[in-house]
């Protein structure tokens, strides 16, 4: 669980002396009612245009750059030319989740376990860099496309 509500958005909002504009706080609903999807801007435009909901797509790019530029959603780039946000942690102690990429597919997968205490404890050692997050993207075949190719 993210734990990203719409008062941290607010709140995150006012220390910038930004607005809750009824668009911003629509964007994050559609995050918080899709917990653990990875959805580009037009994923988003077509969830709230399936709702009914009258938004631009421009606004919809504008309020998702916004809000990962508040921390609140996290972008990330898989390599299709799309750019793909997902809410972030709210906890400084939770690093975010590994991502699997099929290259065949295309299909993404998460992997939770961070396994990379020892690399943050190398880096902090070697260069006195503490490391906060890190956004890693594994490149490779799913267990599905591997037993086509096998066969
Ligand atoms: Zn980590
Ligand atoms: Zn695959
Ligand atoms: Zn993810």
């Amino acid at each position: 669980m993210s734990g990203i509500t719409i008062d941290i958005l607010r709140q995150r909002l006012q220390a910038r002396q930004h607005k809750l504009t009824t668009q911003r706080r629509t964007v994050l609903e559609v995050f918080i009612a899709h917990p653990g999807e990875h959805l580009s801007a037009e994923d988003v435009y077509g969830i709230l245009r399936g709702e009914d909901i009258d938004i631009g797509l421009a606004t919809v790019y504008r309020s998702l750059e916004l809000l990962a530029n508040l921390n609140i959603l996290q972008r990330m780039e898989f390599g299709d030319g799309c750019s793909r946000y997902e809410i972030g942690t709210m906890s400084p102690d939770e690093h975010q989740h590994h991502h699997l990429i099929c290259v065949k597919c295309g299909k993404l997968l998460e992997f939770p376990d961070d396994l990379m205490d020892d690399l943050e404890n190398d880096v902090l050692e070697k260069t006195g860099f503490k490391v906060v997050d890190h956004q890693v993207k594994f490149f490779g075949y799913c267990k599905e496309c591997r037993e086509k190719l096998d066969k």
